[in-house]
């Protein structure tokens, strides 16, 4: 204990998400172009918005970057421009975010949420074999904290049903999918269309709120232009009915400095996975997230423990009263949410998801993680378990 305060007291504050020590290496730069901006005056679609897409296209190397207000506005204009309508079944992880199913419900689609795999976190694939109806439409697989999911799985039942597939990324840019055959992909390529959030925490975070979309569909990128854009695809001439949801000038100025740095950014999360998994490695009541060999399979947006077999919220609290921020992503299954409770659902059908809500807890995980910061979070955490 003595050992812990004398290390804590000199060590910088340990924080889940350190965007102050980003901003702080980067501040000249970002500082000028925003000034640049304000300057412009072109704050709603200016050459600096253009910029950016054009971009990250070529990162990604996808043929349409569709930028938007938000990850959630992502989500359901990729799923309005796909044409899915009310009552449609729209398949997704029970184990994520809510912004997810909540563009399902909200659109009037039906959202049958299945279970995930207790490796990956990410959707389970026989679980979606087995909802698939007649009514169902598409499939949403999350990269649930950085780590893609089974895609090349998910896009072969997707053919043989003839179902549409949406990757929601907002955990997973930069990520790259390696197919079985070696061939490699950017997280957000691979399915017919994704959607991703720029959210300050995020990998790729700018500093209010952002999103796109992604395809490589000409067409479906042409329905989305003009979604976005209150369903006109000629001035004043309202085709479907669309939406407002743009990402601003200043956001895209702040992004596109940030998408020089994404993979360098990617690879800070990385070597604190790897300091993290070096230190929990021994210990049998700390299971740490799975790794494919692919070293950028995973982005870590965030680093994700199952405690086994010890208590996870009096471990919670350990951690709060030394000082060390930390989350439980996600405490509640989707399907037992009031809002999206289904009569079809079955206890059950979900073990995973239930076990890992009891079961998680992610580390701080940012850019800026210092040795001293490792040390002293891994050694609080084993001392704990161990006792
Ligand atoms: C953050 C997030 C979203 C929503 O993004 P916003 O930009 O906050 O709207 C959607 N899905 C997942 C999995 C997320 O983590």
């Amino acid at each position: 204990m003595l050992m812990n305060f004398v290390i804590s007291s000199c060590m910088k504050k340990i924080q889940m998400v350190d965007l102050k020590g980003q901003y702080s290496k980067i501040k000249e730069e970002v500082d000028r172009s925003v000034l640049e901006v304000l300057d412009s005056t072109a704050y709603i679609n200016g050459p600096k918005v253009h910029e950016f897409q054009k971009n990250l296209e070529n990162y990604l190397d996808v043929k349409h970057v569709i930028p938007c207000a938000n990850g959630t506005d992502a989500l359901q204009i990729a799923m309005m421009g796909l044409g899915l309508k009310p009552g449609d079944e729209v398949i997704t992880a029970d184990f994520t975010f809510a912004a997810t199913v909540e563009v399902i419900a909200l659109l009037q689609l039906t959202p049958v949420l299945v279970d995930v795999d207790p490796i990956t976190f990410n959707i389970d694939v026989e679980a979606i074999k087995k909802a698939i109806t007649p009514k169902t439409k598409a499939i949403v697989p999350v990269h649930l904290f950085g780590m893609c999911a089974n895609m090349e799985a998910i896009m072969e039942i997707a053919k043989a049903h003839d179902l549409y597939v949406i990757e929601d990324n907002a955990q997973a840019i930069g990520a790259t999918y390696t197919y079985k055959d070696g061939k490699k992909a950017k997280a957000g390529t691979i399915s017919h269309v994704a959607s991703t959030s720029f959210f300050p925490s995020k990998n790729l975070g700018c500093y209010g709120d952002g999103g796109a979309i992604f395809t490589n569909d000409d067409d479906l990128a042409h329905t989305i232009r003009g979604i976005v854009n209150h369903g006109m695809y000629e001035r004043y001439h309202h085709d479907v009915v669309g939406v407002n949801s743009r990402l601003d000038s200043v956001q895209a100025a702040v992004l596109d400095i940030k998408l020089k740095r994404l993979d360098d950014y990617n690879k800070a999360r990385l070597q604190a996975a790897n300091a993290y998994d070096e230190a929990f490695k021994n210990h049998a009541n700390i299971m740490t997230p799975y790794r494919e060999n692919i070293e950028n399979s995973h982005v870590f947006h965030q680093y994700t423990l199952r405690i086994i077999n010890s208590d996870r919220d009096a471990l919670v609290k350990h951690l709060n009263a030394n000082g060390i921020p930390c989350g439980v992503y996600y405490p509640i299954p989707l399907h037992r949410q009031k809002a999206y409770q289904d009569s079809r659902y079955n206890e059950a059908d979900f073990p995973i998801t239930n076990q890992l809500v009891k079961e998680v807890i992610s580390l701080p995980m940012h850019t800026e993680l210092d040795n001293e910061q490792l040390e002293f979070i891994t050694s609080t955490i084993i001392n704990f378990v161990n006792s």
